[in-house]
């Protein structure tokens, strides 16, 4: 049997990690991976999540499984988080899944399960991990056009005509903040347009979260997905807290739908519960009992958030810091769009000629669609990376 296996694509990010390990440069630059660094290229236990683990480890007295959905507290503490009081909490569906990659999976298999015939559309481009379940689940994908190579802003415009295109029961799989691979962001006014057209249209959002706190503050970056949950009908989001809790390995997502018709809850409660069954049966429990832990206590919820508000700090300096070098060396203005993006990534816009030669000719090591990783850099490479840049043509 095994020999009818076929060999898989191998994951491009890993490959780079990879590549940059085994660079004998001492001054490699390391701007692919999706993990948050500071300044000395740490991902630190957050000061809170750390004080949980000591709490969690004196009061846990069994190992016993948790409801199929989780801890029912994880599930009110992010639904908080994320939804703020944008939509009564009757209107809400939650289970607690393996990371935001296991709340966006179940999230398709719901999909899947409620509607086979709809089609998911997709940015182009987006986060790989969705295209790569939606191929794996034989899911219909549409890609709708999202970034302008040119001003490396959205193609709002080129995104609004696309979905027009979209038919009643379809999923528009939009991201919540700081867009992977982009940092380009819808605005206020283009999300209330989006949320227009997708009722006009009848198609179903599904947002992915999983930078919150990361752009322009916790609740700020919570605004798209709060519009949408309050202004549909229907929607489903996918929430992780790996990136703002900083716990990746513990596996911490939530999945969520909300329903205005709240008589819908319960029947999309037992859905949840249904999918986590037949895919884990129980999700993992450490992460979600640390954030609940955090969110719960309002001392460690301050200093969670004191910390989270540092890192968001620390990537808006060094994206303000990159784009004056760039606008210093290169004489013009093409590059402020660095200081426009947020979250962790940007794309540059640049060929993989030349991505292939920063890596080459500087050490410098990015995705090959040249997104790099804001959080890879410090003070004293952001002047590297710009001249780089500037040496390469960009
Ligand atoms: N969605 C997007 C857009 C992401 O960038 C990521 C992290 N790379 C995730 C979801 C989920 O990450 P995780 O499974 O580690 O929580």
């Amino acid at each position: 049997m095994f020999e009818l296996l076929k060999e898989q694509p191998a994951d491009k990010i890993l490959m780079l990690m990879q590549a940059f390990r085994e660079d004998p440069r001492e001054t490699k630059i390391d701007l692919g991976v999706g993990v948050y660094k500071d300044a000395n290229g740490n991902t630190p236990v957050m000061r809170a999540v750390k004080a949980a683990e000591k709490l969690w480890w004196e009061q846990e007295t069994t190992k016993a499984y948790t409801g199929l959905a989780g801890d029912p507290a994880y599930a009110e503490a992010m639904i908080d988080l994320v939804l703020g009081d944008a939509v009564p909490r009757a209107a809400v569906s939650a289970a607690a899944t393996p990371g935001g990659t296991g709340a966006c999976r179940q999230g398709f298999d719901l999909v899947r399960m409620a509607n086979p015939a709809a089609r998911v559309w997709v940015s182009d481009p987006t986060w790989p991990n969705h295209l790569s379940i939606l191929k794996h689940m034989g899911m219909e994908r549409v890609d709708y056009r999202y970034f302008d190579e040119e001003t490396r802003g959205v193609d709002f415009d080129g995104m609004m005509a696309d979905l027009a295109g979209v038919k009643a029961g379809d999923v528009v799989l939009v991201h919540g903040c700081c867009h992977n691979p982009t940092g380009a962001n819808l605005n206020l006014a283009q999300w209330r347009e989006l949320v227009a057209l997708l009722n006009a249209k009848g198609a179903i959002p599904m947002v992915d979260i999983a930078y919150q706190g990361f752009g322009d503050g916790l609740d700020e970056d919570a605004a798209g997905v709060r519009l949408i949950a309050s202004s549909v009908p229907e929607c489903i989001i996918a929430a992780s807290c790996s990136k703002n809790f900083g716990i990746y390995r513990e596996r911490t997502g939530l999945l969520m739908t909300v329903a205005q018709d709240t008589a819908k809850q319960k029947l999309n409660q037992g859905t949840l519960n249904y999918l986590n069954r037949q895919n884990y049966s129980f999700p993992p429990d450490h992460g979600a009992r640390l954030v609940t832990l955090v969110l719960n206590d309002p001392g460690l919820r301050a200093d969670w958030a004191a910390e989270l508000e540092e890192v968001r700090l620390s990537m808006l300096g060094l994206r303000e810091q990159l784009a004056s070098e760039l606008q210093r060396l290169s004489g013009s203005d093409r590059f402020g769009f660095i200081a426009q993006h947020r979250g962790m990534f940007s794309r540059l816009g640049a060929t993989p000629e030349q991505v292939a030669r920063l890596r080459d000719e500087h050490a410098i090591y990015m995705v090959g669609d040249s997104r790099l990783n804001i959080a890879g850099l410090n003070k004293t490479t952001v002047p590297i990376l710009a001249r780089a840049i500037v040496d390469v043509g960009i």
